[in-house]
């Protein structure tokens, strides 16, 4: 059955969706404002396997032959699947693949999960390792480039491979397991430095491990005492929000503080069981951000940022960064001018709650870290007096108290 509207999905499950809201946070005149997903032509498949996670990694998109019974095409489409294939593989749940539009080309969710000719295309600036995270790696599976905190790989799998990725040259690449001595070794690497107060789970995405493999990691890195803070890096609220139950968020609350991390990139995305996933986290006391890409023809337009955000903070999930598009193989289809984030950020600072304002970072090539970017205020500085432009280009002048 195929559900066209919220009312429908919950008059025939007689619930909410998959994750089961209980609780007094439940607030029906917002969660009114999303969407089930439309499932498309898996309308015939049964709930109980539909909204089981395991179900949507093992009945994954893959071949040319799936994705033709969801959308039709292009021929380019064809081109680049059969050669992108190769390098980085294809791979959609059902649920995330159920939001493609079946003919706008300009799709957003198609955009990010099916390949195009312009990711064949390589370009001179394009790097392997983008953010030299292998350079920067103390033990496989690490990376140490700030003082006090880490990446830690725990997998190369994800539910969705997005076709911007960064890691491509080793996400969905089942040579780059996380072998269990590799995890055992981040651990040690982590336990020996005390000057690591948070540790960032990353892959892949971490949230394609069991509960039990999650259990141990996050339990291993609560017995650090000078882990301070463990965040998950995850896209499964957006590409998989089924994988977010009852006993992985009972998991999350016995290791608090846990910060999650996740990834929307455009306001399709924000749908009725997204919103579930992330109301169950929330209630949980998970503190959730979210990271964007600016991604060109995705949502490179502040009208698409600014409805973005402001669904987001209806999740109760808080615009982290938004990322300048890095110099990956393959991505330069995808990458906007600098200034187009600044022009967004612009469109936003002093228009929009300053909550929904995410830090526009570019992340240097290199290794350099990230830095943040955005619209200059201000005009000159000249010994104590400083002049300022507002969002509404007024003046504006602050004097600093006399000797400084
Ligand atoms: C992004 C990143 C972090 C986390 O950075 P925050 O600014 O603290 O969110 C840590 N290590 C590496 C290598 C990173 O790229």
């Amino acid at each position: 059955m195929a559900w066209t509207s919220r009312r429908e999905w919950v008059e025939t499950t007689g619930q909410g969706g998959i994750a089961v809201n209980r609780g007094p946070s439940l607030q029906s005149g917002v969660r009114g404002r999303f969407l089930a997903a439309p499932r498309g032509p898996w309308a015939t498949v049964e709930d109980a396997d539909w909204l089981s996670w395991t179900w949507q990694q093992q009945n994954r998109v893959r071949t040319l032959e799936e994705i033709g019974s969801v959308i039709r095409l292009t021929d380019g489409e064809r081109h680049a699947f059969g050669e992108s294939n190769r390098m980085f593989r294809v791979g959609i749940t059902p649920y995330y693949a159920s939001l493609m539009h079946p003919t706008d080309l300009e799709c957003p969710i198609r955009r990010q999960s099916i390949p195009t000719l312009g990711e064949l295309l390589m370009s001179p600036e394009d790097r392997r390792d983008p953010l030299a995270e292998d350079a920067d790696s103390p033990v496989p599976g690490i990376t140490h480039r700030y003082p006090d905190r880490v990446l830690f790989y725990v997998t190369h799998n994800c539910p969705v491979y997005c076709r911007f990725c960064t890691r491509k040259r080793k996400v969905s690449d089942p040579s780059m397991a996380a072998r269990f001595q590799q995890l055992e070794d981040g651990l040690a690497y982590i336990r020996a430095n005390p000057s690591i107060r948070d540790v960032v789970l990353s892959g892949g995405d971490p949230l394609s491990l069991s509960d039990e493999k999650l259990e141990w990691i996050i339990s291993e890195l609560r017995r650090c005492a000078h882990v301070e803070v463990i965040r998950i890096g995850s896209r499964n609220l957006v590409t998989l929000p089924f994988r977010i139950t009852d006993a992985f968020v009972d998991v999350l609350r016995r290791y608090q503080p846990i910060y999650f991390n996740t990834h929307f990139n455009h306001p399709r995305e924000c749908t009725l069981e997204a919103f579930d996933a992330a109301a169950q986290l929330a209630d949980a006391g998970v503190v959730i951000g979210n990271q964007t890409v600016l991604l060109r023809g995705v949502n490179d337009r502040w009208e698409i940022v600014k409805e973005l955000v402001h669904k987001l903070l209806l999740m109760r999930i808080r615009p982290y960064y938004l990322y300048q598009c890095d110099l990956a193989e393959g991505l330069s289809h995808f990458r906007t001018p600098i200034e187009t984030g600044i022009g967004i950020i612009e469109k936003l600072r002093g228009y929009t709650s300053g909550l929904a304002i995410p830090q526009f970072v570019v992340d240097l090539p290199g290794g350099g870290g990230k830095v943040p970017i955005g619209p200059e205020y201000v005009i000159s500085h000249v010994g104590r007096v400083w002049r300022f432009r507002n969002y509404r280009n007024a003046e504006f002048v602050y004097v600093e108290a006399d000797g400084l």
